[in-house]
């Protein structure tokens, strides 16, 4: 189930575990991890227990007796991330509707880092398109090398970041040489679920039978919109459980506020909904039809670019792209063998968690409310853009 991604074995990612190894062996080290949303639908897999278990508590018990100082989690920065993407398409529209200036709509997602290559290689006019928002893992980062390490009285030179990703693009996301924002390499290392998985098993940890334990505060409280950036659609739902809100002061209409229409396998997908009832600072957008588009794998990214430039999608406010089939509970950093009947049972579980949360938006947070007034003072602001936010690059 862990093995490398090549069938052959000819190719396979960069392994990032004995780095990892040696930081933890190291005493003057301080090695923070943190996991991102699809890692705790998959990882039970690399144990024989079957696709679709949930595993959110026996992951944190197994990093702590791996040997980390802190379990943080990358769903913490998935819901900043809404905050800042959220504000930042209210800020898109504000400026086309209210203010009449000719700005880049629809905005485009931009968590996903085998995306945000294939539009730099290949479309490069989407640029401006895209979020400026760094991906969760990207957030998470150097607001350890910053606000956690002020917190705790901790050299930022001392501290070691390891992500757990489903995924081998976010090791060259990590390596971009403008992550830095803390002052340090923002991510150390990245481990992909397989890597994790093969960790816990040379520790000789008996994963399935852990009692569950739960993430460190300050970088590890969530809800159950980060839990969602695991599926395709997820974004977007999670997104505009946030945007909806603070534009109309109540919940976004949908039963258990799932946009159902943007879920599932289908390549392509939309959803379409009016405003009504908007706040009085929001007026301009009363009556307007929100239409949000969503699709997964390049091949439907490739139809949504042609579709942009071609000035097709100028009725559309919001498009989420993710790279692997199903997003990320499909990544390339995931267990093998990876099917459809995999992908569901992955993408059920990920549901199922954020139905199980008491808080399933992310302005809900409490930690989030926090870091907003101790640290990052507001979303788009001068703090949130210096370290949360980032810019892209035409490629050859
Ligand atoms: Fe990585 Fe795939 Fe998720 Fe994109 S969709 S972030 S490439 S795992």
């Amino acid at each position: 189930q862990c093995a490398a991604v090549c069938p052959v074995g000819a190719i396979t990612e960069k392994d990032a575990i004995a780095d990892v190894w040696a930081a933890l062996d190291d005493p003057k080290k301080h090695v923070v991890v943190h996991t991102a949303p699809a890692i705790r639908a998959a990882l039970g897999e690399c144990f024989g227990m079957p696709a679709g278990s949930r595993v959110t508590g026996k992951m944190v018990t197994a990093l702590r007796r791996l040997g980390f100082d802190k379990v943080f989690d990358t769903n913490f920065a998935a819901d900043l991330t809404i905050m800042e993407e959220g504000f930042e398409l209210i800020k898109r529209l504000t400026d086309a509707v209210r203010d009449k200036k000719a700005v880049a709509l629809p905005q485009f997602t931009s968590c996903c880092p085998g995306w945000i290559n294939f539009a730099e290689t290949f479309y490069p006019k989407s640029l401006p398109y895209l979020s400026s928002c760094k991906s969760p893992m990207q957030m998470e980062g150097p607001l350890i090398k910053t606000w956690y390490a002020q917190k705790a009285g901790i050299d930022p030179k001392d501290i070691v970041v390891v992500s757990v990703m489903p995924c081998t693009a976010k090791k060259h996301e990590a390596n971009r040489p403008e992550m830095v924002d803390s002052g340090f390499k923002d991510t150390d290392y990245v481990l992909t679920t397989r890597e994790l998985g093969k960790m816990v098993t040379a520790a000789g940890i008996d994963f399935v039978n852990l009692p569950d334990g739960r993430a460190d505060e300050l970088a590890g409280e969530s809800t159950g919109a980060a839990d969602i950036f695991a599926n395709s659609g997820g974004v977007m739902e999670a997104a505009l459980r946030t945007a909806y809100e603070v534009i109309t002061g109540r919940e976004l209409p949908f039963p258990s506020l799932h946009v159902a229409s943007i879920q599932g396998l289908d390549g392509i997908k939309e959803a379409a909904f009016k405003l009504d009832g908007c706040k009085p600072e929001f007026s301009f957008l009363e009556g307007v039809t929100v239409k949000v588009l969503v699709a997964h794998g390049l091949g439907n990214a490739h139809k949504v670019c042609k579709k942009l430039e071609a000035g097709d999608l100028a009725e559309y406010q919001f498009v989420e792209i993710m790279t692997c089939p199903g997003g990320c509970i499909g990544g390339g950093g995931q267990p093998r063998m990876t099917d459809d009947n995999v992908r569901r049972a992955r993408i059920a579980a990920i549901y199922s968690e954020d139905e199980s949360r008491t808080l399933r938006k992310s302005h809900e947070n409490p930690e989030i409310k926090r870091i907003y007034a101790e640290f990052l003072g507001e979303p788009l602001g001068h703090k949130s853009h210096h370290l949360l936010h980032t810019t892209y690059t035409p490629r050859q």
